[in-house]
């Protein structure tokens, strides 16, 4: 059987009750490693951290906190310890016009989608150099690769958390830290049906034409299964994945046109 060389080690995975998250907290628990998992909502995580406690055995700490907050983040922090592995991740912003969005708009959107990843990257990178392994993954979005015009605020904080990111990448890789980015096209997840029954509402059509619209419009048919984006998740964590860094990797069933 393949070893992913991370088992005992301890994963924070930011915003895991659900979605990507989840996927990816379960991936990693799979595989072996340790986990804090971390969510606003006690309830929806303690049955999270329970179902992966089952399913692997691994030890799971979770922590109900907003990841955007500095107490939230500390309160993670403290329950870790040592980090080995960092999974950023937190709740998307909402859609709109440009035109209506003022400067705390922006602040709001990047503390989510940028800040709150610069802050526990600064916190973990230190020790990780030292311990001589790190594994940071930022969950950003396909909108970094190819805009989607209502959700600027995403395209612009990620793309800013990105190429911050792309720096950071070259200064710690001759340590075994490695900072990659995964990036979602179209996942089955709450955040996605909230999408689609938006659109749906919006254009007056049901839901589950605008869910048939999404699947057929993707050349896979069919949105991504949060087991296949965990899946990526625990291969850019390996120990094996020490050459693997600065990347960013669009997993979307081949939705982005283009040759390389
Ligand atoms: P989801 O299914 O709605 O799950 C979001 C998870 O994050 C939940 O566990 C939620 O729990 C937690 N969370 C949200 N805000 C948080 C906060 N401030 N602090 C701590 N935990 C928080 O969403 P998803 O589809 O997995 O999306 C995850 C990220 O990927 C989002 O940023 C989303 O925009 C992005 N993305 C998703 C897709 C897709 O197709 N699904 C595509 C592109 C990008 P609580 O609500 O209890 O906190």
């Amino acid at each position: 059987m393949l070893d992913f060389g991370i088992a005992g080690k301890t994963a924070v995975v930011c915003a895991s009750s659900k979605g990507l998250g989840y996927g990816c907290a379960d991936a990693l628990a799979a595989v072996g490693a340790n986990l804090v998992m971390n969510a606003r909502t006690p309830e929806t995580l303690a049955a999270a951290a329970a179902r992966i406690r089952d399913a692997h055995g691994v030890e799971v700490k979770e922590v109900p906190a907003d990841i955007t907050t500095p107490e939230g983040r500390a309160a993670v922090l403290e329950a870790a310890g040592h980090v080995d592995i960092l999974v950023n991740n937190a709740g998307g912003p909402p859609p709109g016009d440009f035109r209506d969005w003022t400067r705390e708009t922006w602040i709001t959107a990047l503390d989510a989608n940028m800040l709150a990843a610069f802050e526990l990257i600064k916190a973990v990178v230190d020790p990780m150099i030292d311990n001589r392994f790190g594994r940071i993954v930022n969950i950003t979005s396909g909108s970094v690769k190819s805009p989607i015009a209502q959700l600027g605020l995403s395209n612009g904080a990620r793309a800013a958390l990105t190429g911050f990111c792309a720096g950071l990448a070259r200064q710690v890789a001759q340590h075994n830290v490695t900072v990659n980015g995964l990036l979602p096209g179209q996942f089955n997840t709450d955040r996605i049906e909230s999408l689609i029954n938006a659109t749906a509402e919006r254009e007056g059509r049901s839901s589950a034409e605008v869910r048939d619209t999404f699947e057929q419009r993707n050349p896979a048919k069919r949105l991504g299964e949060i087991k296949e984006f965990g899946f990526a998740c625990a291969w850019m964590c390996s120990a094996h994945s020490g050459y693997l860094t600065g990347q960013n990797i669009l997993i979307d069933g081949g939705s982005f046109n283009s040759t390389m």
